[in-house]
């Protein structure tokens, strides 16, 4: 199967992304950790997509196809995959599909704006392995410390509230009519981001179903 799972920075797509990637036993791709980890090793796609990253900007179209162009040449795609945070905006949706690239579904997780707000403000990351949490709503057992890894937990600097303004803004101009793309083709299926992880999970799996 291959999927797309669109929705605001912050809607969830990461988790879902996980959770259906063990489900269906197929990669979860990210874009943005991808680059961040460029960004870790000091590549010079990470350095030129930096400043990008900081301001909540969109690194430019044609690094994020590229990156997905060397990711899904992989053999782990072979049977399908999941992208989380690509494509987002047309100009990428188009090169997938000038890959040749069929894809299936496309799950759009729905979430207001201040719900992504407050998601965003209080989420902490681990600076060694990136598991994601949240001070009020998925708090590690030992403040400040990765449950997974023991690793130090980190606010991430696009996750600052001005940032978080401007990709909001980013994405309801450049990434949301990928909904009327994909409408269009027949792909789009939309769930509701529920407060409880394990209740959106239920409604994106069975959007995989229906
Ligand atoms: P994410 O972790 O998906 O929220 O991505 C973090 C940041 O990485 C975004 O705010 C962009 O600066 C950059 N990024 C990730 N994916 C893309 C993409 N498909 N197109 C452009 N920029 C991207």
């Amino acid at each position: 199967m291959k999927l797309i799972l669109l929705g605001a920075p912050g809607a969830g797509k990461g988790t879902q992304a996980e959770i259906i990637c063990q489900h269906l036993n197929i990669p979860a791709i990210s874009t943005g950790n991808i680059i961040r980890e460029a960004l870790n090793s000091g590549t010079e796609m990470g350095l030129k997509a930096k400043s990008y990253m900081d301001s909540g900007k969109l690194v430019p179209d044609e690094v994020v196809i590229n990156i997905i162009k060397e990711r899904l040449a992989q053999d782990d795609c072979k049977n399908g995959f999941i992208l989380d945070g690509f494509p987002r905006t047309i100009a990428q949706a188009e090169a997938l599909d000038r890959m040749g690239i069929e894809i299936d579904r496309v799950i759009d997780i729905e979430v207001p704006d201040e719900k992504i707000t407050e998601r965003l403000s209080g989420r902490r990351v681990c600076g060694e392995c990136g598991a994601s949490y949240h001070l009020l709503y998925k708090k590690p057992q030992v403040e400040g410390v990765c449950d997974k890894c023991r690793g130090a937990l980190v606010q991430r600097k696009d996750d600052q509230p001005q940032t978080i303004l401007e990709r909001l803004a980013v994405y309801h101009d450049q990434t949301e009519p990928l909904k009327g793309y994909y409408e269009k083709k027949g792909k789009l299926f939309i769930v509701e981001g529920q407060e409880e992880v394990a209740d959106t999970t239920k409604l994106t799996l069975a959007a995989l179903e229906d």
